[in-house]
């Protein structure tokens, strides 16, 4: 069993390194802020004061942190992990977070002899207390044969998508699908109530025909057809409308680094930074259906075009 330094143990991580704890393995515990390490501590896992000592004598660091610039910290910074760590550590990166800065921080930590992976996750809170996320992986064969066992007790599946950072591209272009087809799945369960067309029927047509996907089927934005979704619970997340902003604009600052041409993935983003600007940032982002709703009849050309409101 290993012993692992866990670093960052908010909504995901703390769940994860549950598991990891109830796997058998020695969990050493750190997060900016002292709630988080008591809850790890009550979770199974030994507290650690700081970065150093969640770091020291571990064989494997796992992060995950809310962007770039913490993982930028917590690896680069003085005292992190690409300094501290022990010969051998595998480093892990789970947090969702900029290409450029992942592939900064694996050079980095090539450049001193360590194995890494950036490895995000899908599945939401709910995937990460049962163990059942899926991560997408970046690094070597070698780092990835190494973390896999890891990962595979926080996680159900767990697929090598190429070389450092490729974890981040598959995270970054699966939400951009899933932030377009969300607005996509709300703008038409809007415009079927607009027109008489009851919630439940469009839901059992629609997802039996060419416009059934995941937002639809397993996350649909209005109460009753699918009842494990947000809207039956008031739209506590999941993943909040503020991550999904983040995401989408991940992708479009890799789009841009990329010179790739997006044009919906932009539009989505302007439409939830006018959502989050309006304070529900903390709403699942299937809750973005509201914004739909609430525009007045004849006034939906304040919505459009929205690539010119930002
Ligand atoms: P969170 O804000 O709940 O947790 C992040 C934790 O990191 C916090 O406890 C914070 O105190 C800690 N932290 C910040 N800076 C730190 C530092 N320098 N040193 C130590 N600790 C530090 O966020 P979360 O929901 O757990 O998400 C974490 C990552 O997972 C994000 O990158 C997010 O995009 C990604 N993600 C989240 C979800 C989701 O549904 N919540 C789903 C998939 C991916």
């Amino acid at each position: 069993m290993a012993r692992i330094g866990f670093i960052g143990l908010g909504n995901m991580g703390l769940p994860m390194a549950r598991n990891l704890v109830a796997a058998g393995h020695e969990v050493r515990a750190f997060d900016a802020a002292k709630a988080a390490v008591d809850r790890a501590a009550a979770a199974g896992a030994s507290a650690a004061a700081d970065l150093g000592a969640a770091i020291a004598g571990a064989s494997v660091v796992i992060t995950m942190l809310p962007a770039g610039q913490q993982v930028r910290d917590v690896y680069l910074g003085p005292g992190g992990a690409i300094g501290k760590a022990g010969k051998g550590t595998l480093l892990i990166d789970s947090s969702t977070i900029d290409v450029e800065t992942a592939r900064a921080v694996h050079q980095q930590a090539a450049g001193a002899g360590f194995d890494m992976v950036d490895a995000p996750v899908s599945g939401g809170v709910a995937g990460a207390e049962a163990a059942t996320l899926t991560f997408m992986v970046g690094g070597s064969e070698k780092a990835f044969a190494a973390a896999k066992p890891i990962l595979e007790k926080m996680g159900k599946a767990v697929i090598h998508a190429g070389g450092p950072g490729n974890g981040q591209a598959a995270k970054i272009c699966n939400n951009l699908i899933l932030g377009i087809s969300m607005i996509g799945v709300c703008e038409a369960f809007m415009l079927a109530e607009r027109l008489g067309l009851a919630a439940q029927t469009l839901f059992d047509i629609s997802s039996k025909s060419s416009g059934q996907c995941w937002s639809m089927t397993s996350y649909c934005p209005v109460p009753g057809p699918v009842p494990g979704s947000p809207a039956n619970r008031g739209y506590k997340p999941g993943f909040t409308a503020a991550m999904m902003l983040k995401d989408l604009r991940l992708a479009e600052a890799a789009a841009e680094s990329a010179k790739a041409g997006l044009g919906l993935g932009p539009a989505a983003a302007a439409l939830y930074h006018k959502y989050v600007d309006g304070g529900h940032g903390g709403l699942d982002f299937s809750s973005i259906i509201k914004l739909f709703q609430g525009i007045p009849d004849g006034a939906a050309e304040k919505l459009l075009p929205p690539s010119t409101e930002n």
